[in-house]
């Protein structure tokens, strides 16, 4: 117990208690100290929360940018292999199986790399 300083200053404030101005005892201040570091790891918190709604929007631009291509989107000639009858794109060189010049109109049937910008483009046949 006297080891405990809390629990002496507590004592000391009961003692002297309604004549003692508790915001200048160190019961007071270490409780300040206490609530400051919550304040501190609050704002840490905040700030966890921003990045991700930085890295959300950042996402959602991404998407929204994908999107505008895909509607923009334009059209590509593909290069057409023969024996048996394939297309090629010219640009990631990804090679279409036989369904796709069976289906010109069918997009999904032409394949692309991932980051190939004439996968969200329209067949140009000519
Ligand atoms: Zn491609």
């Amino acid at each position: 117990m006297e080891t405990n300083p809390v629990a002496e200053m507590i004592i000391d404030i009961a003692k002297y208690y309604p004549e003692i101005v508790v915001e200048n005892t160190q019961w007071y201040k270490v409780n300040n100290e206490i609530t400051s570091e919550i304040e501190r790891e609050r704002e840490r918190k905040r700030e966890r929360e921003e990045e991700l709604i930085i890295i959300q929007e950042r996402r959602e631009r991404e998407i929204e940018e994908e999107l505008r291509i895909k509607e923009e989107g334009g059209y590509f000639s593909p290069i057409v292999l023969t024996n048996p009858k394939r297309y090629k794109c010219p640009i990631c060189n990804a090679i279409s199986g036989t369904d796709a010049p069976k289906n010109p109109e069918d997009a999904s049937l032409f394949v692309h790399y991932f980051d190939c910008i004439n996968k969200f483009k329209k067949l140009e046949l000519k």
